[in-house]
This record gives C-alpha cells, sequence and structure tokens, in this order.
C-alpha cells in the first residue's frame, strides 16, 4: 500500500497544534521574547544574598522563561516529526536547539547562588508556603548539595561530559554502522541479509534451522569483535566509576539510583523478588517448549511461540471506543477526560510521508493539552499502542492540571506505570469480552506471558549483569571479554537454565544491548511493569478506596518523590511485595494458559 502524503490525511485525524501557537509566526515572536528574556533573568544574579523577595522573584522569572521555552522547543518538534521532509521546521527545530544553551547560560547562576546562601535558609524557604510552587526544585537543590562541586569544580565536569560519551557513541556506530553482520541462509535455503530488523523475523521463523543458524551467525560475528566491546563496556564503566567518586558516591549504582531519588533498596528487592518467580517463568518455557514441539528447547526457539494468534480488525475510531472501554474502571469523569482526545485532536493517528515512526505522548505543552503521535495499525497491537501514550497523555493532562509548571512534569522512574496499567486493563478487558473464545484467551494470555518473560524477567537479567559489571570493576577487577561474557552467560544459565539449554554462543549476546550505555536504567522497565500490574489489580478489584489511590498518583507530576509518588498510588517498591504480587500474577495466567493449551 503507497503511503499518503501529509496533505492526503483527513485533518480530523492530525493533530491540532493551534492550542500551543496559533500558527508558525506566533512561534517567532516568542522566540524573539524568549531571547529577551534571558538576558533579563541575567539582571537576576548576583541578588539572590538580598533576600527572599529576590530569591522569589528569581525563581518565578526563572521558571516562567523555563516553561515558555518548553512550549517552543515542543512545537518546534511535533511539527518536525510531522514530515522531516519539511526543511522550515527543521530550521525551526535547530534554532530552538541553539537557544537552548543560552536559555541554560542564563539559568545556571540559580543554583550556585542559592547554595551560597546561609546554613538553613534554604530550608527554611521549602517549607515557606510563599514558595510552595518552588519547593519540590528546592528540596533537589537541597538534597544535592552534599555531592554538588565548587563553581570550578562543576564546569569543569561539564567540560569533560561530551568526551565522556565516547564509549556511547563509538558502540553506537560499531552496533550500527561499521560491524557487518553478514549474511545468513533463510527458509529458502538462499543466503539472505542479517540486520537487526531481520534478525527478529529469522527468530520468529518455524524453520528451526532458520532460526538457529541466524542466532549463531548474529552471536559469533558479535564475538568476534569481542575485545572490542569489553574494551568500550569497560570505558564506559570508568565513567561512571570517576563521575560517581568525583560527586562522592560510594558506588556507581548509588549515585546513578540517588540522582533520581530513588532508594537502593527498589534495586535489590527487585532482583530477590525475581529470582524467587525463576520457578514460574521456566514453567512456561515448559508451556512453550509444548507448543513450539521441540524436545530441547533453545535460547533460539523463545520467540517463535506464539502461534495461537488472536486478531482483531478496527478502525481508529472503534479502537477509541475500546479505549474508553477498557479504561472504564478507572471511573466515569477519566473516561469524560480522556474522551476528548480524539474530537479535540490530541491525537496524530495515521502513518504519512516523512512522519517520524512509532509512537510517543508529549505532555510538556503545559497550560494546552497532552499530544500523542501515533502510526496506527488496526490490530492489537495498534489498539494496545493507543492505550499505553493514552496513559501516558492522561497522567500529564491530570498533573497538568493539578500542579504548577515547576512541579507538573513526572520522573521517569513513575514514567512508564500508567502507560503500563492502561495496557493491561486493555488486555484483562478484552479477556473479558471473549471469554468464551478459547482462541482469544490464548492470543491474549500468550501475548501477556511474553511482555512479562521480555519486560520482567529479561530486564532484570541486564540490571543484574550491569551490577555485576559495575561491582567487578569497583573491586579492582579488569572487565576483559572473558569475564563479562561469563558473567551474562552464568545469568542466563540461572535464568533459564531449568528448562533451556543454554548454547555458549549466548555468552556474547550483552554486546548488542544499546542501554548498558545508560547504566542502571533497564530495571526501571521491570519495576515499572511490576508496579503497573499490582495497581491494575487493585483498580479491578474495584475497591473505591484503591481506585481513588491510584487517580491521586496520576495527580502528582514531580510534586514528591517518585517512591513516595507510588506509596500513594498503593505499591511501596522498597520492598519485594509488588513485584511478588506482580509475579504472583504471572504464575496464574501460566496456570490458566496451560489448561487452556492442554484442553482443546
Ligand atoms: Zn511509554
Amino acid at each position: 500500500m503507497e503511503i499518503k502524503s501529509r496533505s492526503e490525511i483527513d485533518p480530523k485525524y492530525t493533530w491540532d497544534l493551534t492550542r500551543v501557537f496559533a500558527d508558525d509566526e506566533a512561534w517567532e515572536a516568542e522566540f524573539t521574547a524568549i531571547r529577551t528574556l534571558t538576558d533579563d533573568l541575567s539582571a537576576y544574579a548576583g541578588t539572590l544574598a538580598s533576600g527572599k523577595t529576590a530569591v522569589l522573584a528569581a525563581l518565578k522569572a526563572a521558571f516562567d522563561m523555563m516553561e515558555r521555552f518548553e512550549r517552543l522547543c515542543v512545537y518546534a518538534m511535533m511539527r518536525q516529526n510531522e514530515d522531516a521532509s519539511v526543511t522550515k521546521y527543521l530550521a525551526m527545530n535547530d534554532r530552538a536547539g541553539s537557544l537552548n544553551a543560552t536559555v541554560m547560560t542564563a539559568f545556571s547562576f540559580l543554583v550556585p547562588e542559592l547554595l551560597a546562601l546561609p546554613e538553613g535558609t534554604l530550608e527554611a524557604y521549602e517549607a515557606d508556603p510563599d514558595f510552595a510552587d518552588y519547593s519540590a526544585f528546592l528540596h533537589d537543590v537541597i538534597r544535592k548539595k552534599p555531592h554538588t562541586l565548587s563553581a570550578e569544580a562543576e564546569q569543569m565536569y561539564a567540560m569533560a561530559g561530551d568526551a565522556m560519551m565516547t564509549a556511547d557513541n563509538t558502540s553506537e556506530m560499531l552496533r550500527t554502522l561499521d560491524l557487518n553482520l553478514g549474511t545468513t541462509r533463510d527458509e529458502d535455503g538462499k543466503q539472505a541479509p542479517l540486520t537487526d530488523a531481520t534478525f527478529v523475523l529469522f527468530l520468529t521463523s518455524m524453520d528451526r534451522q532458520v532460526r538457529r543458524r541466524a542466532f549463531n551467525n548474529m552471536m559469533t560475528r558479535y564475538a568476534a569483535m569481542g575485545n572490542t566491546f569489553a574494551a568500550l563496556y569497560a570505558g564506559q564503566v570508568k565513567v561512571d566509576m570517576f563521575c560517581s567518586r568525583v560527586r562522592h558516591f560510594a558506588s556507581s549504582r548509588e549515585a546513578s539510583m540517588f540522582n533520581e531519588d530513588v532508594p537502593e533498596s527498589v534495586y535489590d528487592s527487585l532482583i530477590e523478588a525475581v529470582h524467587q518467580g525463576i520457578g514460574a517463568m521456566n514453567a512456561y518455557l515448559l508451556i512453550l517448549r509444548a507448543v513450539v514441539g521441540v524436545p530441547k528447547l533453545h535460547m533460539y526457539d523463545l520467540y517463535c511461540g506464539n502461534v495461537a494468534d488472536f486478531e482483531i480488525k478496527m478502525d481508529i475510531e472503534e479502537a477509541f471506543q475500546m479505549f474508553l472501554k477498557a479504561v472504564e474502571p478507572l471511573g466515569r469523569d477519566y473516561v469524560e477526560d480522556a474522551s476528548r482526545a480524539l474530537n479535540e485532536r490530541w491525537i496524530d493517528v495515521y502513518e504519512n510521508k516523512g512522519k517520524r515512526s512509532g509512537a510517543y505522548s508529549c505532555g510538556s505543552s503545559y497550560g494546552s493539552t497532552p499530544y500523542v503521535l501515533l502510526n496506527y495499525k488496526p490490530n492489537y497491537d495498534g489498539v494496545s499502542t493507543l492505550c499505553h501514550e493514552m496513559g501516558h497523555a492522561m497522567h500529564s493532562y491530570y498533573s497538568n492540571k493539578n500542579q504548577p509548571f515547576p512541579k507538573a512534569d513526572y520522573s521517569i522512574f513513575v514514567a512508564e506505570v500508567a502507560s503500563t496499567t492502561n495496557e493491561i486493563l486493555l488486555n484483562e478487558y478484552l479477556r473479558r469480552e471473549y471469554r468464551d473464545s478459547r482462541q482469544a484467551q490464548i492470543g491474549l494470555i500468550g501475548n501477556m506471558l511474553e511482555h512479562f518473560r521480555t519486560t520482567v524477567f529479561r530486564q532484570t537479567l541486564f540490571a543484574e549483569f550491569e551490577m555485576k559489571a559495575h561491582q567487578m570493576a569497583e573491586a579492582g577487577e579488569s572487565l576483559t571479554q572473558e569475564l563479562l561474557s561469563k558473567t551474562y552467560y552464568d545469568l542466563v544459565k540461572q535464568y533459564y537454565g531449568r528448562v533451556c539449554v543454554v548454547d555458549k554462543s549466548v555468552a556474547s549476546e550483552w554486546m548488542r544491548i544499546p542501554h548498558f550505555y545508560s547504566p542502571f536504567y533497564v530495571y526501571k522497565y521491570a519495576t515499572s511493569f511490576c508496579a503497573a500490574t499490582a495497581l491494575a489489580q487493585n483498580i479491578l478489584s474495584g475497591d473505591p478506596e484503591k481506585i481513588a489511590a491510584y487517580r491521586r498518583f496520576l495527580t502528582l507530576g514531580s510534586s514528591m518523590s517518585p517512591i513516595e509518588e507510588l506509596k500513594v498510588a498503593g505499591v511501596d517498591l522498597s520492598t519485594p511485595e509488588p513485584v511478588c504480587k506482580a509475579l504472583d500474577y504471572f504464575a496464574d495466567l501460566v496456570l490458566e494458559y496451560h489448561g487452556l493449551l492442554s484442553n482443546p
């Protein structure tokens, strides 16, 4: 099917960005105005010691500028995402990017001057109702004070930032451009190019030899560059160690998690609880082995098990109604608020030439409505993505509505909770709707089980790998290819080895994972998914108090620490309990799946 150009798309299904700026001229005028604002803000530098009124005035000026600048940026970004071939928007986006440096420079006097105020002053301001809008910001400045360096040292640290990206940049160049993955034999016995994209297809092939060859070829080609990948990753770990030591942290993990205000116990609790769930996952692998129909399950067999596909076909109007049905347990007003999204054109629905791929939600247009970009496909994945992105959008909608700008933007740690909760609500809704269809139940449960395996188990395995790598380096060991590959292999064996034959070749898989260059990031995929599972259970219990607690969470923005916000929602991730609860849900699904498959 020919992809349409943007002008051929029904405007009804494009987003209406005039709520952000009436037109491009209004954007231009604002661009000029913000340039002036940055000069105005600089005038506050050096005034903060004169007392409360001056500090309040400076904070107000700084955050007002940030709010307007953010709106400027998201408009340019969303316009560019509509069609990357429009050079006008490419230029606008570039100019917004350049203005960023000016804005940041204008802002940069603020924190050092606040920190230089007499002992106890910031604490008094944080508690002062006049500073209510800025209390979360002040709280963060106070919290980070012991890890903030002198102005001169901070400047040097910032100057090293670019060079510290070398391992990340180089590994990406190697993975995406320079590493030739060669070819592999396809189902017709012909040599076909092996790339990250074709790899996924080969792994879902029903021809086992195709899967086996693709997997082994992929791992062999990575292993051939193993010393280089090990040196790059060791380089990244050294950067993480440097950054944590300079800022007086005991470990890289502590530094990383401190930054987001998440206690390290969350990481340990996750691993501890997931280890207890390894048995349940292997019970699932046993079922998968039977579904795939092989005497021994290898790692390359894991992706072709969802044969019982459940397909629903629907246009965006029907999909949107299905979304509203799925979120009904959240309350009538949630449904009413969410139902505005399609009519008021918050959503850019269809693919067009030059449009950004994938999907996202953007809540950074404070004072306007959230926006959602989709490339809608009329199938289960399409509906699920709509529910996911609307989860983000409604979280932004309620946070923006209830919080002042400086407290509105929620943190990455909680970001995927509302989106995943909506996905689970959709899955549960469809399971109720199609309760009499065995095929639908198998498809829907199978989908959820794979989601669990790849999000909770696989990401926790990754989290454990990077934790061990950092610990070894911090203990003075040298991160060689041999050591890293052995560490990875042992983990795969621990997670999958009860049912799977774990071939030696899998030891190189860690080299393929780009996320390891964003240290201590992947555990958040697992914690978000577990929190969402526990919260979806709370919501579906129908208990009005539990639903109200979740709804309150959606309004919090970044007004509290992420862990406290999730406690408000009804999950305490500093204990293993929510992860255990999620894994109980997983174990129940495994049993149900087994029952369905063994009673045709
Ligand atoms: Zn998301």
